[in-house]
C-alpha cells in the first residue's frame, strides 16, 4: 500500500526503481477521486500537470539524479499562488483567479522534484478554526465525519489523515498549522517567523502569517521543511540565517533537554486532555529531558491581542480586493463605489467581512491608541514572556487545542467562543516562534495533540524531540477507519 509508506520509503523505491513517479501519483489520484467526496478536502484536482511533473521526475530519476521528495506527491493549501491553476484562498473573492506565478514554496518544492496533486480547502482567506468559512464548504474530518478538521488549514490536514499525499502545505497565523494537525491526528510544523518566504501566500496578517507542513512524522516533516525554508529576496521579511540540516537533527540525545511546563496552560485544561500531556512527558522523562515549571504572566492575554492586530492587517491586505483588476465583480455597476460595495459585499463572507470590520474600527484614528497601539505593546509583553522563559528551558510542552474536534455547526454562529480554540498557538504566532504539534492520544475516539514550542529558529531541536518522541509511541501511525 502506496499511502502507508513514509517520504523516505518512497525515495528509496523511486531510487531503486521499484515503482515510478507516474504510478505513484496514479495511486494518490485513485485514492483522492475514491475518497475525497466524503471529506471535501480538495477543492482542485490537478491530475494532468501531476502526471506530466511525475514523468518528468522519472526522467531525472532514470538520469541517476537522488533527492529526498523527487518524485513525491503532494497537495498544497489553496493559499499559496500556483501558476497557471486555481488559486481561491477558499473565497468566492478568488473563485475566478489562476494565479500568474507561483509562490516561492510551490517554486522550491517544484524544484525539489515534489509532484502536485491539488489544492486543498481551507476557511476563506485562512479565517477561521474549523474550516467551515469557506466558499467551497466545511471539510469533514476523517475521523468522524460530523466533526470538523480545525482550521484554517482544514483541507490539508484532512487530506493528509486520509492519506491522500505523504505531505500538504498550510499556513498558521494563530494556530492554522498545529490546531487542524491536532485534530485529525498528523504532525503539524509551523517555522518561526521569516523562516519560509511569504511571497505568493495570499496575505491575511502579514506579522503573523508562515507556512509549514503536515506529514505523518517528524521524520517526514523535516525534509520538507528543509526545501521550503531559506531566505527569499522577494519577502522583505524573509531571514538571511542558514538553514540548519533538520534530517540530522533528528536523533539528537534529549538526555539533559529541559522541558518547560506554562503554569498557565494547564490551568483549567481539561483533565482527559492533560492526562494525556502527562503521559507525553514521562516518554520524555524515560528519554533523559528533565521538566521545569515556567509561567508567562501575559499569555492569557494573547487572545485578545491577536483579535486587535489580525483583523488591523487583514482590513488593510484584503483592501486589494475592490473587483477592478482580478477576482469577484458584481453584475452591472452603477458607477465605481457601487462596484466596490457590491464586489466586496457579494465576493467575501460573514467571516471575512467581520474581520475586515473589527479590523478597520481599531485602526481609526479615534481608537487606534485604545486598541491597536496597546495591542502591539501587550505582543511585546508576550514576546518578552517568552524571551525570560526560554533563557530557563529549551522546549516548552503542552496541548494544541483545549478541545478534540467539535461538531459541524456547533460554534460557527459563536465567533467568540470559537476564537477560543486557538488560546494555546495563537502566543507562538505573536512572538514569532516555531511551533509543532504531534498526535499523543485520543479523548472521546478522537486523536490529540501535543505542542512543542521553542526559540527562534529552533525548528530542528522541535523536528528532533518529536522524532523521539514518535520512535517510542505509535500514535502517530494511527489512521482513521476507511483510511488505512
Ligand atoms: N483561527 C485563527 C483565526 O481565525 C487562526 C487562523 C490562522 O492561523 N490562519 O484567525
Amino acid at each position: 500500500m502506496l499511502h502507508t509508506l513514509s517520504i523516505g520509503e518512497l525515495a528509496e523505491q523511486l531510487a531503486s526503481r521499484r515503482i515510478s513517479s507516474v504510478e505513484l501519483t496514479r495511486h494518490f489520484l485513485a485514492r483522492i477521486e475514491r475518497l475525497n467526496p466524503s471529506l471535501n478536502a480538495l477543492i482542485t484536482l490537478t491530475a494532468d500537470g501531476a502526471l506530466a511533473s511525475a514523468s518528468a521526475a522519472d526522467a531525472r530519476l532514470a538520469a541517476g539524479e537522488r533527492a529526498p521528495l523527487l518524485g513525491i506527491p503532494l497537495i498544497h493549501k489553496d493559499i499559496f499562488c500556483t501558476d497557471g491553476v486555481r488559486t481561491s484562498c477558499g473565497s468566492r473573492m478568488l473563485d475566478n483567479f489562476v494565479a500568474p506565478y507561483d509562490a516561492t514554496v510551490v517554486t522550491r518544492l517544484k524544484a525539489a522534484g515534489a509532484v502536485m496533486l491539488g489544492k486543498a480547502n481551507m476557511d476563506e482567506f485562512a479565517m477561521g478554526s474549523s474550516n467551515e468559512t469557506s466558499f467551497y464548504g466545511p471539510v469533514k474530518n476523517p475521523w468522524n465525519t460530523a466533526k470538523v478538521p480545525g482550521g484554517s488549514s482544514g483541507g490539508s490536514a484532512a487530506a493528509m489523515a486520509a492519506r491522500f499525499a505523504p505531505y500538504t502545505t498550510g499556513t498558521d497565523t494563530g494556530g492554522s498549522i498545529r490546531q487542524p494537525a491536532a485534530l485529525t491526528g498528523v504532525t503539524g510544523i509551523k517555522p518561526t517567523y521569516g523562516r519560509v518566504s511569504r511571497y505568493g501566500l495570499i496575505a491575511f496578517a502579514s506579522s503573523l502569517d508562515q507556512a509549514g507542513v503536515f506529514a505523518r512524522s517528524a521524520a517526514d516533516a523535516a525534509p520538507v521543511l528543509q526545501a521550503m525554508a531559506g531566505f527569499d529576496p522577494r519577502d522583505s521579511t524573509s531571514v538571511d540565517t542558514p538553514v540548519p540540516d533538520y534530517g540530522a537533527m533528528l536523533d539528537a540525545p534529549l538526555r539533559g533537554l529541559k522541558i518547560g511546563l506554562l503554569r498557565e496552560f494547564f490551568e483549567g485544561l481539561e483533565p482527559r486532555n492533560a492526562a494525556l500531556i502527562h503521559d507525553a512527558l514521562k516518554v520524555y522523562t524515560a528519554l533523559g529531558a528533565v521538566t521545569v515549571e515556567v509561567s508567562l504572566p501575559h499569555l492569557p492575554l494573547s487572545v485578545p491581542t491577536y483579535y486587535v492586530v489580525a483583523p488591523a492587517e487583514a482590513s488593510s491586505n484584503l483592501s486589494r480586493f475592490d473587483g477592478v483588476r482580478f477576482g469577484y465583480r458584481c453584475e452591472q455597476p452603477k458607477d465605481l463605489a457601487d462596484l466596490y460595495k457590491r464586489s466586496r459585499g457579494e465576493g467575501f463572507g460573514p467571516e471575512v467581512k467581520r474581520r475586515i470590520m473589527t479590523g478597520t474600527y481599531v485602526l481609526s484614528a479615534g481608537y487606534f491608541d485604545a486598541y491597536y497601539l496597546k495591542a502591539q505593546r501587550v505582543r511585546r509583553l508576550i514576546t518578552d514572556d517568552f524571551r525570560a522563559a526560554f533563557a530557563k528551558v529549551d522546549l516548552l510542552i503542552g496541548p494544541t487545542t483545549p478541545t478534540p474536534a467539535f461538531d459541524i455547526g456547533a460554534k460557527i454562529d459563536d465567533p467568540v467562543t470559537m476564537y477560543l480554540n486557538d488560546i494555546y498557538t495563537i502566543g507562538a504566532n505573536l512572538a514569532g516562534l516555531p511551533g509543532l504539534s504531534l498526535p499523543c492520544g485520543f479523548v472521546d475516539a478522537l486523536p490529540m495533540g501535543l505542542q512543542l514550542m521553542g526559540p527562534h529558529f529552533s525548528e530542528g531541536k522541535l523536528l528532533g524531540a518529536a522524532h523521539r518522541y514518535q520512535l517510542e509511541t505509535d500514535w502517530h501511525m494511527r489512521t482513521p477507519q476507511g483510511y488505512e
